[in-house]
Order: structure tokens, then sequence, then C-alpha cells
């Protein structure tokens, strides 16, 4: 409250200033200007000749000058001078007969002078005032004249709810946070031996891997205040603004302490600072601000600074120095455990009817993160409910799954029976491809339901237990695969379709990896990429000479190619099979790796 107040003074003081400013522009400047713009001045003597002359028509004497008319009827003009100590001048006028004179001190009364001047600007400038800030607050949804107030919000315990029973996997994370949490309910404990925390703690991994849910765990955990506050909210329309905001927030926590600010999304606001002209000012000199309030504050009084993001590697140094983020705190996807355990989390808010096994979701999303995940269960709540019943059942959690990866089933979309063939023949392919070689990991699920992520079909293939290494062999065995599809294609029709173009594009990813990045070629253990943002897609750039990015280009097709021809090779040793397999599939469009594999087995009828 005592902040606001403080706001208005500050406002109300720029606003009187504004003010003065205008009028005494207004008054000195534009006032006589305008005066001096009609009326000419002259000298005395003029004056006295046209007097003789009879032309004055009329004269208004003032303390200290004189203003004349001269000339009759249309043409009239307006003079001035300088008022010359003459007692003759009041005959003088007289006796020219068509003078009409008077001795005006001022021409409005003093009152009248002084609302015109400065009373009818100030309450026309109020007027403009407000209706400008209206308009502004209405636009940018704010209030625009919160200049440099913090809106740092304070969280409670009560009003994040979240513990560390609400995250689930993420073991290290919490370990590390919970030292934090320890340190704020007893630092005396570490100020005994002469141990100083960290100050600033920086939760770095890819999106939705519970970053905030961390932070919002501390809050719970810790019982301190919590000031939350995202990075963009620093980036303000006037530069200087967030750098205020940064004051005003470390200036609050230090009123609070011990307690904890997080920043949300920092890369924001910690961009490196690359000096080039034309940089981002406003950014620079809040990240500034930063910095020099995260030296300029006691770490033994106990604020303890948290901050996310998902581009560590974007940030600028002096941001991670020691003394300022000095620990980074990984949140990384989740391995088979951490997927099963935020499953169940997740499972917990909803009813289910106990036949789910979350193994095998686990091992069916891999590379998911907390947040699909979460998804997952929502998914299939509403999948429940859509269907009438009253809890979730083992079907509905893995329809969801299919839903989070490919999107929705399209069953209006009409597909002749011609093309549904070439579909099935292959996701087949895929299929077979994958079962007859021993590195490939087991086919779960073939379908040629078409999903509205534009996927005609597709082979769910998913592994026995967690895989964190791939082999080589397991590689070659993917690129396989991935072109099995097309294989089937052109081994039964003669001829290729449009529908590999996902598969071609992994292959050749996957192929270009081999070579560039886990050194898989004849082109050796070289890393010829670089991998730049690792937690969003990881694009990569390639730093080589332009030899060796042909060399690089003809290796990657020749993976491909070899894969190709081996797929071919597969398929074309089971051609039985391929066709049985088929024909099963365009019957059921959906059939389960059992079903598969229960078909690849038996031996073919007449031998
Ligand atoms: P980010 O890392 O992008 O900040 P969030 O913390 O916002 O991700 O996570 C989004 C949601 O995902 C959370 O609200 C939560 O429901 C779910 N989630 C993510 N990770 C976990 C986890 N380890 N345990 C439980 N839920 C999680
Ligand atoms: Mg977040
Ligand atoms: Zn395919």
């Amino acid at each position: 409250m005592k902040e606001e107040k403080n706001n208005n003074k500050r406002n109300y003081f720029i606003f009187a200033v504004i003010c003065l400013v205008v009028l005494l522009f207004y008054n000195a400047v534009l006032i006589p200007a305008l005066k001096r713009s009609q009326i000419t001045d002259t000298s005395y003597s003029f004056f006295l000749t046209q007097i003789d002359g009879g032309a004055v028509t009329k004269a208004e004497i003032t303390e200290d000058s004189i203003l004349f008319e001269v000339g009759s009827g249309g043409e009239k003009k307006l003079y001035s001078t300088a008022k010359i100590d003459d007692p003759d001048l009041v005959s003088r006028l007289h006796d020219s007969g068509t003078a009409e004179f008077s001795g005006i001190v001022s021409r409005q009364s003093p009152l009248q002078n002084f609302l015109f001047s400065w009373v009818l600007p100030i309450v026309f400038m109020v007027l403009l005032w407000s209706i400008l800030i209206k308009g502004m607050n209405r636009r940018m949804g704010g209030n625009a004249m919160s200049f440099g107030k913090s809106s740092a919000k304070i969280y409670v315990k009560a009003q994040t709810g979240k513990t560390f029973a609400d995250v689930a996997g993420q073991d290290e994370a919490k370990e590390a946070l919970e030292e934090i949490v320890d340190f704020l309910h007893a630092p005396e404990k570490y100020a005994e031996i002469g141990a100083s925390l960290p100050k600033g703690a920086l939760l770095a991994g890819p999106p939705g891997t519970g970053k905030t849910l961390l932070a919002q765990a501390v809050a719970g955990e810790a019982d301190v205040p919590f000031f939350s506050i995202s990075g963009s909210e620093f980036v303000e329309m006037f530069v200087g603004m967030g750098a205020a905001k940064i004051r005003d927030l470390f200036r609050q926590a230090n009123e609070k302490a011990p307690c904890i600010v997080f920043i949300d999304e920092i890369d924001t606001i910690g961009k490196k600072r690359d000096g080039q002209i034309g940089g981002n000012d406003e950014r620079e000199q809040t990240l500034n601000q930063l910095l020099t309030e995260m030296d300029g504050f006691d770490g033994k009084k106990g604020v303890v600074i948290l901050a996310a993001t998902n581009r560590p590697e974007s940030l600028d140094p002096a941001l991670l120095r020691p003394g300022r983020f000095d620990r980074r705190i990984p949140a990384e996807l989740p391995d088979l455990a951490g997927r099963e355990a935020i499953l169940k989390v997740h499972a917990k808010k909803v009813k289910t009817d106990g036949s789910i096994d979350f193994n095998a979701i686990a091992r069916a999303t891999a590379g998911a993160s907390g947040a699909e995940l979460a998804n997952i269960v929502n998914e299939s709540a509403l999948r429940a409910v859509r269907s009438g019943r009253e809890t979730v059942s083992r079907s509905d959690m893995e329809e969801s799954v299919e839903v989070v990866i490919a999107g929705y089933q399209r069953k209006s979309a009409v597909i002749s029976q011609n093309e549904r063939k070439i579909i099935a023949y292959h996701e087949i392919g895929h299929a077979l491809v994958a079962a007859m070689q021993k590195d490939s990991a087991p086919v779960h699920k073939i379908t040629i339901i078409p999903r509205t992520s534009g996927a005609l079909g597709y082979t769910m293939q998913v592994d026995d237990g967690e895989k964190f290494l791939m082999t080589k062999e397991e590689a070659l065995a993917r690129l396989a695969v991935l072109t099995g599809g097309r294989s089937a294609e052109e081994i039964v029709f003669g001829s290729c379709t449009t529908g590999a173009s996902n598969d071609i594009e992994k292959a050749t990813q996957l192929a270009r990896a081999m070579v560039t990045r886990y050194g898989m070629s004849s082109l050796g253990m070289v890393a010829l990429e670089t991998e730049n943002n690792r937690y969003l897609g990881g694009d990569t750039s390639l730093m080589c000479s332009s030899e060796t990015a042909a060399r690089i280009d003809s290796e990657v097709s020749r993976l491909v190619n070899e894969a190709h021809e081996k797929a071919a090779a597969i398929l074309s040793e089971n051609i039985g099979k391929l066709h049985e397999l088929a024909e099963f599939l365009l019957e059921r469009e959906t059939i389960t790796g059992e079903e598969f594999m229960a078909i690849l087995k038996k031996q073919p009828a007449g031998v």
C-alpha cells in the first residue's frame, strides 16, 4: 500500500512539473508572440507625426507602452511604441480631435487575466491527461501510470498449494532445492560452520519438465515469502522501467528476508550483451541492474534467487559467475521411472478403474516431458467422460497417448480403398523390417486410422526398458525401418508415393547425426556440427569446410541408400508375410504387436 502511495506521489509530481513547463512556455513565449504578430513596433516620433496628421483613431496608454490604431474604415493598423515621459502627450492627443484615448493599466481585469492565462490551461491539460491515461490503460490492460511499480506477487504457502510431493521424478533437482529450503528454515546451522549458500540457482531444462512447478514447490515447502515474476514482465515500453522494477523487487525482498525470489523465463532479460549498435537498451539496462542487485545483497540474510530457463547457453556469462547464479539445477526430460512416477502423480487426481499399466504407458512415451504426461492423463479422463464412463480405463490411457503423439482420429476422412491398401503395405513394410532385425525395438501397434496431425497411419515401436545409448547397429537398423515403408510400396506397387516424406526426413536427420555428431561413418570421430538450442529442438550449425560438407552429404546418402537396399531385401524375402499382414491390417485397421507377431510366426499354409 505504501508502495502505491509513493508511486502516486511521484506521478503527481511529474505531472505538476510538466504543467509548469507548459504554462511558462504559454505565458512567456506563446501569448506575447501572438500579440506581437498583429502589432508593429514603431518609434515614438512616428507616433507623434501620426497624431499631428490626425491619423490616430485610438490610443491606449499603459504603464510602459502605448498601443495605437492608425487609419479609418476598413484599413486599420495597430502599432505599439515605448512610453516616454511626455507631459504634452495628453493635450496633443486631445487637440488632434480624432483620437479616442484612455489610460488602461491592463486591458483585462487582473482576475480575468489570471483565469485565462493560468487556470484555464491547467484545467484543459488535466482533462487531456486523464483522457490519455484512460486510453492507454484500456489498450495496455494495466496501469500505465504505475511507472516503476514492481508487479512481483508475494506467494505464500497457501497460495501455490504445491509441495515436493507434487513433483515426481526430478530427484536431483529436488535434492538441490531441499538444501535451499533447509537453509531458509535454519540459517544458523549453516552460519556456524561458516558455509554460505549460493545466492542464486538456475533451473535449466526443456519446456514442460517442471521448472516452474519445482519453484512453486519450493515456495510451498519453505514457508517463507515467495516473490514470483516472469522475465517478460521486466521488458517495458520505456527504457529504464525494467531496471526500476528490479530495484523495487530486491528492495521488497530485502525487507521480507528470509525469502525466495523466482524469476521465470530469465532468458528474456538475461541474454548475452553483444554490444551491437542499436542493441536492446531496455533489456541491457535491466540485466545490468539485476547483476548489480545480486552483488549488492547479503547472502547470509536469506534471500535466495531462483531462476528458470530453457536456453541456458544464451545467458550472459556475468549472470552465471560464482556469486550470482552459480548453481545450476538441471531439469531434464524424465526417464522411464520418472515418467511412470509422473503418470501416477497425475492419475491420483482422476478416478481410475485399476486396470492401467503405468509402466507400459511410460515405455510408450519415451521422450515425453512432464507436461505432456500430465496432458495424457487429462486427455484420458476427458475421453472417459465423453464415452459416459465414470472411471478411466486402460484403453482411455492408451488412446490418449496416441492423441498426444499423433493427434485425434480423423473419423470423417474418406480414403479410397486403393489408397488404404498402399498405406497398409507401407506400415507393414516398417513393421516387418523392424521385426526381422535383431537390433530393432519390438512392434507395439500398427494402425491405418488417419490422425489430425496428418499421419495416415503409423507403426509404434516400444522398447522393453529404458535406453540411454544407441549403438551403431541400432542406428542402422532404425534407418532400415524408416525406409521400410517406401520399400514395401516399391516392391508391391512398383511405384512410390508422397506418404514417405516424414520417414525420409527422419532417416536423413538420423544419418546426418551419425556422420556429423556420433562419429559413426568413414569420416571418423570428428565433430562437424554443433547443436545450438539443446533444450529447444536442437537445431545444428555446420562447422567444416565446403569439401567436407560435400563428403558429409555423400556419406549421408550412402547410409540411407544402403538401409533402403537392406529393407528391400528383407521385404522381398518375406513377400508372403507382407501380403498376409497387409491384408489383415486392411481388414482390422488397427492391430497389436501380439497379433502381428502371431501371424509372423505362423507357418505358411501348405508348407
Ligand atoms: P516448465 O519446465 O516449462 O516451467 P512447468 O513447471 O510449467 O514446466 O510444468 C508444466 C506442467 O507439467 C506442470 O504443471 C505439471 O502438471 C506437469 N509436470 C511437469 N513436470 C512434472 C513432474 N516432474 N512431476 C509432476 N508434474 C509435472
Ligand atoms: Mg515454466
Ligand atoms: Zn512411413
